[in-house]
């Protein structure tokens, strides 16, 4: 114990403090038989108090408890009758003494300020040991095509569901539109996805869970990581509730075919004066020289991976996730802040339990925050090497397909390949295709770990930036380009990405930071959705070429070649081709007038811009005219 004693960073880093204090053992509350076994990592108190409550938010404490310090810098108790109860930590360090929830808590009450030592073993809904064997079934990373889905996005506006906004929403069958029209898990399951990616679930600090309708947030403001958000619950009051219609979602999910994969952000918390920092003030962050807190993140305080409990705690955390709750897969913002050293720890902990689950992030080149480590960004996460059986290694978002489309997402009125600027934006579009390998530096290219998007949670919607970049253009013609990058990101080496929505046509009213911007501009329209509706028709497009790219293992193999020839006003036609014949081609029409282009051979057309699918709309050979902003693909 160091009392009263000022910490300078450095003292973490001593070879001392490692050998006496780094701990491999499990930590955060156990519960056998009615008892409760509370561990906390706190090193560098003088004193820990245990409190345990009845209640996950109102009353005083029952019972107050010296903790016992052990070796590794452990603090422990057991408790009988203590499963199923509430408790905090009354922590004593030289920032003084504050009350903390538990950093590694499973469970907690209203708002997560009281931790619960849980049960987990009562919140298996029926079914739940058998579902721990799926697999979504896929062989690669570009087997997967994935869905971004907010909680309360996704039902909020759904007339008949029972629980708007809720984790349950996913676990009702038989909802549809005011057009009859099926939605919710329905449409999922047909649309096409292999993969919900769901935008932060764990419990974040902002939204009042006891007023869960007067805010409105993404979530990425973590507060407790292993403990699922309570204002997606029916109950934010009783900790259990939370944990079983989480568990249900992910089971309905999986019963529709569908993995589960959920946003991760480790990068920072919600506040410095967070249960990390009460616990081992400074441990868990990364430090300036001059003692300030690193800011890469935008976010003010900037976590430590590469000090080794912090380390450990995300990895344990991701596998918690996987194991307890049955999850596909990881998404880690800004993992580009993260030491390579730990995202390989990851990869290896992950992919040795789950061969199949995906791990991607954000590999943005951020700036070197961590002293003599590399960072898992886009430059160096071709370094990781996939474990065993792994379906790959670590996949990073590319923005350069992204920006190349569309135009850059700092610029809102500039265009890209699909809305006016072709001829610029060309090299950026081959480069995506290839899936992120062409010249230059490669990210994983043997592997096409790489995933493509036009659009995500952040800045404008597809439809909008279309909207705002082109206002000259008709609907229809808005359409076109739309169709056409969608093409261009379906079929492209790598894996499909969108943000739900994006496929009817999602707008956020020009919105283009909607973080807390509420239900109105955040929900999903499902009556957008009308036979014939221009949105309608984007998603049946959007279908068929989900379809193509499952049919048709060209468009996700490993060993094909994209052959490139670039045509007049930026048209570019790509020959997929294996052992050297070519079985798919793709050309690109991104010009406002039509293209014309001469097959080698007879191929069969199963894209036209009008309609997609794996019916052959018709066989073609020799000269044939793609229309403006149109994709045609064909395969022999
Ligand atoms: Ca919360």
């Amino acid at each position: 114990m160091f009392k009263n004693r000022p910490l300078k960073k450095l003292f973490f880093d001593t070879d001392e403090f490692k050998k006496k204090y780094h701990y491999d053992g499990e930590l955060g509350a156990f519960v056998k038989d009615g008892c409760a076994t509370f561990k906390i990592w706190a090193p560098t108190a003088s004193n820990v108090v245990l409190n345990l409550y009845g209640s996950g938010s109102e009353g005083k404490p029952y019972k107050n408890i010296d903790m016992r310090f052990c070796d590794n810098g452990i603090w422990s108790h057991t408790e009988e009758g203590a499963a199923g109860k509430y408790y905090t930590y009354t922590v004593t360090t030289h920032l003084g003494t504050q009350i903390t929830a538990d950093p590694y808590a499973k469970g907690a009450g209203l708002n997560g300020e009281r931790s619960m030592a849980i049960d987990l073993s009562l919140t298996n809904p029926e079914g739940w040991e058998e579902d721990k064997a799926f697999r979504t079934g896929i062989k690669s990373y570009s087997e997967a095509i994935i869905g971004e889905v907010h909680v309360r996005d996704f039902s909020n506006k759904i007339a008949n569901s029972e629980y708007k906004g809720k984790y349950l929403a996913f676990t009702e069958n038989g909802l549809t539109n005011k057009s009859g029209i099926p939605v919710g898990i329905d449409y999922l399951k047909k649309l096409g996805i292999t993969h919900v990616h769901l935008l932060p679930v764990y419990d974040y600090a902002t939204v009042n869970e006891a007023e869960p309708d007067s805010q409105f947030n993404w979530g990425y403001d973590p507060k407790n990581y292993n403990v699922p958000e309570g204002s997606y619950s029916t109950d934010p009051y009783h900790g259990e509730v939370r944990v079983k219609e989480f568990k249900k979602m992910v089971l309905a999910l999986h019963n529709a075919g569908i993995g589960v994969i959920m946003d991760v952000v480790y990068n920072h918390t919600y506040e410095t004066n967070s249960s990390f920092n009460k616990t081992v003030p400074d441990y868990y962050y990364r430090h300036n020289a001059d003692g300030s807190l690193s800011n890469a993140s935008y976010c003010g305080n900037d976590t430590a991976s590469e000090r080794y409990m912090y380390g450990k705690f995300m990895t344990d955390s991701v596998l918690y996730w996987a194991n307890e709750y049955h999850i596909d897969g990881f998404r880690f913002d800004l993992m580009g802040l993260h030491d390579l050293a730990t995202m390989q720890k990851i990869e290896k902990a992950l992919h040795s339990v789950k061969p199949d689950a995906l791990i991607y992030g954000e590999g943005w080149v951020m700036g070197d925050t961590i002293d003599g480590s590399p960072q898992a960004n886009q430059l160096n996460i071709s370094k990781i090497v996939p474990t065993g059986e792994a379906v790959g290694g670590i996949a990073v978002f590319n923005d350069v397909i992204r920006d190349g489309l569309k135009g850059s997402v700092f610029n809102k009125t500039e265009g890209g390949y699909i809305n006016g600027a072709p001829s610029s934006n060309i090299e950026k579009i081959m480069f995506g295709m290839s899936g992120g390998s062409r010249g230059g530096q490669p990210w994983s290219a043997e592997n096409n770990m790489v995933i493509n998007y036009m659009s995500a949670h952040d800045n404008h919607t597809l439809w909008d930036k279309l909207a705002i970049t082109n206002p000259e253009s008709s609907d229809e013609e808005r359409l076109k380009m739309n169709l056409l990058g969608a093409s261009i990101v379906i079929l492209s080496k790598g894996t499909p990405f969108m943000q739900a929505g994006e496929e009817m046509l999602r707008t956020k009213h020009g919105e283009d930071n909607s973080y807390k911007s509420g239900d109105e501009i955040n929900n999903i329209d499902w009556d957008s959705l009308s036979p014939n509706s221009l949105a309608y028709r984007a998603m049946m497009y959007y279908k068929g070429l989900f379809a193509i790219r499952r049919a048709y293992n060209i468009f996700t193999a490993q060993n094909v070649e994209i052959g490139f020839t670039e045509l007049a006003g930026g048209a570019l036609a790509a020959e997929y081709c294996r052992d050297g014949i070519t079985e798919a081609t793709v050309i690109l029409n991104p010009t406002k007038s039509v293209l014309n282009y001469t097959l080698k051979k007879p191929m069969r057309l199963l894209a036209n811009g009008s309609k997609a699918g794996k019916r052959t709309l018709s066989t073609d050979e020799g000269e044939i005219k793609v229309p403006a902003l149109t994709a045609y693909v064909y395969i022999s």
